[in-house]
């Protein structure tokens, strides 16, 4: 295996049946595992230092026109006590959020129908006003090509749409009231027509995803090249249909990430809070598979618990943006520290 992972590390690149191979031995093998992560890290050193750049997350609303099978937001859990910020709270969190050090705002949000162009443009405006430094990341779902080129001229400069599952009929296993993989794509590529740094990504060991699917993943990563990948185990959600299933696991999660900073050295992957809900070490074990980027939570103490896409969402501690000082003891105890520039992708 060590011959494979050096070779990825050289050209950035291994054919399919090679991948798998390195993935199936990986959660097999500790010794495979560490050797593989011990090279992503080295990767993500050559390109980033020890600096990890921290995004502030805003989740603007938990209404969601969306039914995917997994995710706690779907529209048919009416369980979900739902809310929605309005643009004066928003701009709060951002103020707030700059103060702390933030240089990166994103602003994630379920399909929320009234999320029209009308509303958030004015809002990505005032905040490229404000804060004329710091960057604004989207991660609003589905939108019209058109939709997606205002709001890069309002200012956006990001925009994360993971893929969740680049083989169509896991895809369509997932999401049966969905508008389909080739209309997920065509999305992420109207954003990289746009102009926006672009993040990809899937969840791993969600139901119905094999090895070969994940290799399917990577395939299409390496395909089309996304500034950001976003990768976390799946967690199941009690007012789901996948309430029952089990949560991807550690060791499957590491070496997928490992494997994709090995494909692609510059991308900006964060150590996911899905990661760090899973075990409390999550977040430092992604930045030691080669996780470069930590997102901790900036939207208002009284809505973070109901942004629930899965169960014990973590939103406290280190994971919670007024909590830096402990994310910043946390990676000082493995060697790396807090880099609080903008941190836009670079070749
Ligand atoms: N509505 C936006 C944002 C979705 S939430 C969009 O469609 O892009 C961000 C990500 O959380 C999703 O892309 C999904 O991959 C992840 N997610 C949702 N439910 C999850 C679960 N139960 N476990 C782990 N990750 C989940």
């Amino acid at each position: 295996m060590k011959e494979l992972i050096e070779q990825l590390e050289r050209h950035h690149t291994l054919d399919a049946s090679a991948l798998e191979q390195l993935l199936e031995h990986a959660t097999q093998d500790s010794d495979t595992l560490h050797y593989l992560r011990t090279t992503a890290v080295r990767t993500a050193r050559k390109q980033f230092g020890l600096g990890i750049y921290v995004r502030g997350l805003i989740e603007l609303s938990n209404y969601c026109r969306c039914n995917c099978l997994y995710c706690g937001l779907r529209r048919s859990n009416h369980t979900a006590e739902r809310y929605r910020l309005t643009q004066e709270e928003v701009l709060a969190c951002c103020e707030e959020g700059y103060r702390l050090g933030f240089r990166t705002f994103v602003l994630q949000a379920g399909e929320d129908a009234t999320h029209t162009d009308e509303w958030l443009l004015p809002l990505v405006s005032e905040i490229r006003n404000r804060y004329p430094d710091a960057a604004i990341t989207l991660s609003l779902g589905e939108r019209s090509e058109a939709s997606y080129i205002k709001l890069r001229q309002a200012g956006a400069d990001r925009y994360l749409l993971r893929h969740e599952a680049a083989n169509a009929e896991l895809y369509a296993s997932l999401h049966p009231y969905g508008r389909g993989l080739a209309h997920r794509l065509s999305c992420a590529e109207a954003l990289q027509r746009a102009g926006y740094q672009v993040g990809l990504g899937m969840m791993i060991g969600v139901k119905g995803q094999t090895v070969k699917h994940i290799v399917e993943d990577l395939k299409l990563l390496e395909r089309m090249q996304p500034e950001m990948v976003g990768i976390g185990p799946f967690l199941p959600h009690p007012a789901t249909p996948l309430c029952d299933e089990p949560a991807g696991t550690l060791s499957l999660t590491l070496a997928t990430i490992a494997i994709v900073r090995l494909l692609l050295p510059h991308a900006l992957i964060p150590s996911t809070t899905a990661l760090a809900t899973l075990i409390p070490t999550g977040r430092t074990e992604g930045i030691l598979s080669g996780a470069n980027v930590v997102m901790p939570n900036l939207s208002p103490s009284s809505v973070r618990a109901k942004y629930a896409i899965y169960e014990n969402k973590a939103s406290w501690g280190a994971e919670a943006a007024e909590g830096l000082a402990a994310l910043e003891n946390e990676l000082h105890n493995i060697g790396y520290h807090i880099d609080y520039t903008r941190g836009d992708f670079q070749r």
